[in-house]
């Protein structure tokens, strides 16, 4: 566009310098580009794919938890979670606003699906968030991406592939593919697009079951992308560094959790390179599933790790406050009305809102190279 416009080539490295490196929230900062190139930039581009921030809310252990209006008033959400132990911080981002795939134990799904998010958006909750980061902890190590926020990534694969390509660009953020993790209720073509993508990335699939007939039942997803064709597919394509992929398996009192089912996920995986994430149900009023207590946690677990299995329990933070994915933006909606554009209000307008849990789930599925350590 720049070369087009009449500037120098060179000119373009400085402004993607600014944008995603010093996290630019204005032209007016860029102070090395020449006045007619800002002036260029000012009225035929737009910075930023956020339009505004409409709350920011911090957690007792230090998380952060961000609602953010885009430019047609749709809400995401975002969170960033420090790990203390080993001081750096995981992001976790929206992918789309809502989500079509209908999970039966989600929030998100159960608010529906509005529009994918471009990939100016999605990075740009990174370019934020990192910078909001920065500001208060100049010594915070950003380090970690998953995909777990609201929405499906791989039924919007291009844009999360090009938010990937950027972020991990050297003359970006740079971060590194193996600290990024992308998680699937298991949308086939999209794998397969990520996968023929060779970015390196980690992948998280969102298993939850131990049947077609019983995973049909609570993602009804599976009906058009069946198990066996999602366990074949992770047999024969590599995603990440070391091809081992992450079964995230939410435990829902009742529906998935007895110890048959412990013993039925071992023969499930048997054979594939993988990693076990237990994660017991946060309960929400509005959605039928309860939460297994630790004992009987623990004990689905240890079926799994006599199988020589590797396992890892995310229990959810601050069960006092609702906190599945998605209960920002539908909080923030309900207040403001549901009145779509028109409710987009100043953040230092914006209502406090409930904080999120699940955090410890967050913060580690993209770490995995620590835990091998
Ligand atoms: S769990 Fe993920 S894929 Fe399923 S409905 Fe929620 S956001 Fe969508």
């Amino acid at each position: 566009m720049l070369v087009a416009a009449g500037f120098k080539a060179f000119r373009a490295k400085q402004v993607f310098h600014w944008v995603q490196k010093k996290s630019a929230r204005s032209f007016s900062e860029m102070h090395n580009l020449p006045a007619p190139l800002l002036k260029w930039l000012e009225e035929n581009t737009t910075l930023g794919g956020i339009f505004e921030v409409l709350a920011v809310n911090e957690s007792a252990d230090g998380s952060y938890k961000f609602l953010f209006a885009l430019e047609d008033g749709r809400k995401v959400e975002s969170v960033l979670m420090p790990n203390p132990k080993r001081n750096y911080w995981t992001q976790c981002l929206s992918s789309q606003v809502g989500c079509a795939v209908d999970c039966k134990f989600c929030v998100t799904g159960m608010n529906g699906f509005f529009r994918h998010m471009t990939a100016d958006e999605i990075t740009d909750q990174v370019l934020f968030v990192r910078r909001y980061l920065h500001e208060r902890r100049p010594d915070a190590h950003f380090r970690n991406l998953v995909f777990m926020g609201m929405g499906e990534p791989l039924l919007n694969t291009a844009a999360v592939i090009k938010t990937i390509q950027i972020l991990v660009a050297h003359a970006g953020i740079d971060l590194s593919p193996r600290r990024i993790t992308v998680s699937t209720s298991g949308i086939i073509p999209g794998m397969e697009q990520l996968a023929d993508a060779d970015l390196g990335v980690g992948l998280a699939l969102s298993l939850n079951a131990v049947s077609q007939e019983e995973r049909e039942r609570i993602m009804p997803i599976t009906k058009k992308y069946p198990l066996a064709d999602l366990l074949e597919l992770l047999k024969h394509r590599r995603f990440g560094k070391n091809k081992r992929v992450t079964f995230e398996y939410v435990m829902l009192t009742g529906e998935n959790d007895s110890m048959d089912h412990a013993r039925r996920l071992v023969s499930l995986v048997k054979g594939l390179s993988c990693k076990i994430n237990l994660i017991p149900f946060n309960p929400h009023p509005d959605l039928p599933y309860g939460r297994p207590d630790r004992g009987h946690v623990e004990r689905f677990a240890q079926v799994l790790l006599d199988a020589a299995l590797t396992v890892s329990v995310r229990w959810s933070k601050a069960l006092d406050v609702d906190g599945a994915c998605g209960q920002l933006a539908g909080d923030h909606r309900q207040r403001m009305g549901a009145r779509g554009v028109d409710t987009v209000s100043r953040s230092k307008d914006a209502a406090k809102v409930a904080f999120p849990a699940d955090l410890d789930f967050f913060a580690t599925v993209a770490a995995e190279d620590d835990e091998e350590e």
